[in-house]
């Protein structure tokens, strides 16, 4: 094929190298998922099931991306934070971004039977994605800070909106006029002076979002005497002629705080590698 007369076009494919030594955050978001919990039936304001989808799909992508460090879900959004030195695709743009989109969107279809069986797929789902550079630890802090805060707002906004309606009786507008200009507080209180709900008490999967990261597993004592060298294992050093140490990890879910300092200074490799 390349001799052919017809491989020059091959010359309007430009690069698309992302910068090293760089961040990379890639962002899937459900397209028009307000229509698909609609006509899927999910459980407002939310539904369990539906973000357990989420987060294997996205569990898959850890699976396949071993350079992805982090994840983190909300509603029908998922973040990855790749390794500052992530080598993936030779860090090609469209490649990466592609590949993760179609497999993510792919793994959520094929899973959605386990997760919700009374209600099957109606239509295609398609997820949107775009990839965000951040040059410092800091900045990759203060992403993941915002979309955890993001979740909190929404989902106590979405809380005691769908309390008005579903317990208030209220029909969706009326909902959003009560809610209207309401801080924080005020829809805590409202929360638990007209409905008994004590937000605090509500699922931390729900408050908290969902965090997917990779932890390192603790060696066995034959491990220790000699390293197995288990398929995809994280690998420690460069040039094939140093020995390979290999890290076995494993990927955790949890539904913690991400804002404040504890989470990452447990974890300092996930913004120093
Ligand atoms: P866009 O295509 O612009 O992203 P969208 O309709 O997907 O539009 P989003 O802002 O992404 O809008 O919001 C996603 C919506 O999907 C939420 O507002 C909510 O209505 C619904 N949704 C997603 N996940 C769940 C869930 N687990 N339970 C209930 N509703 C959900
Ligand atoms: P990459 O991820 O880089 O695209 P790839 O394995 O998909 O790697 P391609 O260059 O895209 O490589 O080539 C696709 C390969 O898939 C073909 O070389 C062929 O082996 C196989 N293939 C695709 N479609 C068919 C088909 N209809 N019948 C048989 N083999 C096929
Ligand atoms: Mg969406
Ligand atoms: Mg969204």
């Amino acid at each position: 094929m390349a001799g052919t007369k017809y491989a020059y076009v091959r010359n309007f494919e430009l690069p698309d190298p992302l910068l090293p030594d760089t961040f990379i955050v890639l962002r899937i978001d459900g397209h028009a998922f307000h229509r698909l919990s609609e006509e899927h039936q999910f459980i407002k304001p939310n539904d369990e099931r539906a973000l357990q989808l989420m987060d294997h799909a996205a569990r898959d992508i850890m699976d396949e991306f071993k350079d992805i460090v982090l994840a983190f879900g909300e509603s029908d959004e998922y973040s990855f934070l790749f390794r500052r030195s992530a080598s993936v695709y030779n860090r090609r743009e469209a490649k990466i971004l592609t590949t993760v989109v179609s497999l993510f969107t792919s793994s959520y279809v094929f899973h959605w039977p386990k997760y919700l069986p009374a209600q099957p797929l109606k239509y295609c789902p398609s997820f949107d994605g775009r990839i965000t550079l951040y040059p410092s630890p800091q900045s990759v802090r203060d992403y993941f800070s915002w979309r955890q805060a993001d979740a909190h707002i929404n989902n106590l906004y979405n809380t005691i909106f769908w309390a008005l309606i579903l317990q208030g009786g209220q029909t969706t507008t009326e909902a959003h006029v009560t809610l209207r200009g309401t801080v924080s507080s005020q829809k805590h209180e409202m929360l638990f002076s007209r409905f008994g709900i004590n937000y605090n008490e509500i699922s931390a999967r729900f408050r908290k979002g969902s965090v997917l990261v990779r932890e390192p597993v603790p060696k066995t004592a034959t491990e220790n005497a000699d390293p197995p060298a288990a398929e995809g294992d994280k690998q420690e050093g460069k040039g094939a002629s140093k020995k390979k140490t290999r890290i076995r990890t494993t990927v955790e879910l949890y539904h913690c705080d991400i804002i404040g300092d504890e989470f990452w200074d447990a974890r300092p490799m996930l913004l120093t590698e």
